[in-house]
């Protein structure tokens, strides 16, 4: 692109702002603009769910990814807060915003994705999910009085969650819809070993079960809002639970609704953005739409190296993905790199770290470790002879080989060997 040329990102979260690194240091010399409809500057969310929610304050946490002076001054970037995209014209090449519109000569989507939320949380107080800085503020907040906290969905956000508020002494209890946590990310075998954590550490995990009915606290005035504070959750086991803070952790979905109509081709499930191998955004035949690009949560591509189409929810590749979509906007369409890569995700629960490489669609899954001399787990998923997918519990200084491994096509009997030395 030519000194003039405007890069336009929508979304100023992670996949954002590594797209606007990575056209500065490809040496992008024209505008870029970043728009993101939250008021704050990049930050970062894994620290949301963990450090912040058992730190007294914000500042003993700092997650914001690039202080102003080094987005605005050393990168150059015009960042517009408070900003909300609204609709998309591809052949105008125009982006109409809340603040007025935006012309572009490449775009990248990287609007990531938005909470589910119940919807009782209109009509309570104290039911709340956790998304942004200003949700885990609102969490924070909610626990630090030794609530009796219920958790919806024994998933990686629910269960940090809870892990959280076992850690500032309240009393928690997952309910899960499923057989065991995790089945969809890691499988049932493995999810059945998460579950064990959580009763390790005294929070009460029932699965199977669903919330059939919200109730409030007897006695209660309305807030400002009209809404009464929580105060019971019924299950469908039949017990009634008392709760002060209802955290909804189901899940969360592409944040797409200004694309209707754009002509970019969403998901038919979850409205996520198709692309092309290259990150490029796709119309409903398929064909890459000149200057559109997309990164992060919000996008669907072919991964070569799985030979399947995905969307994932990761740090690494919504960074990874930000910065390629950046170099291949800028770059002529023969030195533009496919994005292939080992899916990779880490969470915390209390004190243990979860990790996991690759994809869990297994035939086998075998648990090689268990709880080994250094209280490590690793788990290896096989399909075919192949090493498709290994989750370490507890065993950080794994994971990275495995990954290695299993980006090198390795055999899972390769595998095998490598845990039996390690
Ligand atoms: C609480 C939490 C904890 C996590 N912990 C881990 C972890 O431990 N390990 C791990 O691997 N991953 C973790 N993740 C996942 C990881 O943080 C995400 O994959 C990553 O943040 C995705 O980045 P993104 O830039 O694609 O999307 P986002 O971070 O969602 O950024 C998108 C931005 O675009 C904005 N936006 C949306 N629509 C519009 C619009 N129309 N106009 C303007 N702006 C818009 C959004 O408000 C948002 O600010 C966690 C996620 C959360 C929420």
């Amino acid at each position: 692109m030519g000194r003039d040329q405007t890069l336009v990102v929508v979304g100023a979260g992670l996949a954002g702002i590594r797209a606007c690194e990575s056209a500065r240091r490809a040496s992008h010399e024209g505008p870029i603009v970043l728009v993101g409809d939250e008021p704050h500057l990049p930050y970062d969310r894994p620290p949301l769910s963990k450090a912040m929610l058992v730190a007294p304050d914000d500042a003993q946490v700092d997650v914001q990814l690039r202080p102003a002076s080094v987005l605005e001054d050393e990168l150059g970037v015009r960042v517009l807060t408070s900003t909300t995209a609204l609709a998309l014209d591809t052949e105008r090449r125009n982006l109409h915003t809340t603040g007025g519109d935006l012309g572009y000569d490449e775009l990248i989507i990287a609007s990531g994705a938005t909470a589910r939320r119940l919807p009782e949380d209109r009509k309570y107080s104290g039911i709340l999910a956790l998304r942004t800085l200003d949700d885990a503020r609102r969490v924070r907040k909610a626990l630090s009085n030794r609530a009796r906290v219920v958790v919806i969905g024994a998933g990686f956000i629910g269960s940090e969650i809870a892990s959280a508020a076992r850690k500032l002494g309240a009393a928690v209890t997952i309910v899960e819809s499923a057989p065991a946590p995790l089945i969809r990310s890691l499988g049932t075998q493995i999810g059945a070993l998460c579950a064990d954590l959580h009763r390790d550490h005294g929070t009460d995990l029932r699965l199977d079960t669903t919330i059939t009915a919200i109730h409030p606290r007897d006695d209660a005035e309305p807030d400002a809002d009209g809404r009464y504070p929580v105060g019971a959750v019924e299950l469908s086991d039949g017990t009634t639970l008392h709760a002060d803070v209802v955290v909804a952790g189901i899940g969360a979905s592409p944040s797409t609704a200004w694309l209707k109509n754009s002509g970019v081709q969403l998901h038919h499930r979850d409205g996520g953005v198709m692309c092309d191998e290259h990150l490029a955004a796709v119309d409903e035949t398929g064909a890459a739409i000149a200057h559109v690009w997309a990164a992060g949560d919000v996008a669907h591509w072919p991964n070569p190296l799985f030979d399947r189409t995905m969307r994932l929810e990761h740090w690494t590749s919504a960074a990874d993905q930000g910065a390629l979509a950046a170099r291949n906007a800028l770059a002529a369409p023969e030195d533009r790199r496919p994005y292939s890569t080992v899916p990779y995700f880490w969470s915390d629960w209390y004190e243990t770290r979860i990790q996991f490489v690759g994809v869990p669609q297994a035939e086998e899954v075998l648990v090689q470790h268990r709880r080994d001399e250094r209280g490590g787990t690793v788990a290896l998923y096989r399909a075919g002879q192949r090493l498709i997918g290994v989750l370490t519990i507890g065993r950080p200084d794994l994971i990275m080989k495995y990954r290695r491994l299993v980006a090198g096509s390795a055999t899972f009997q390769e595998g095998v060997d490598f845990g039996a030395a390690s």
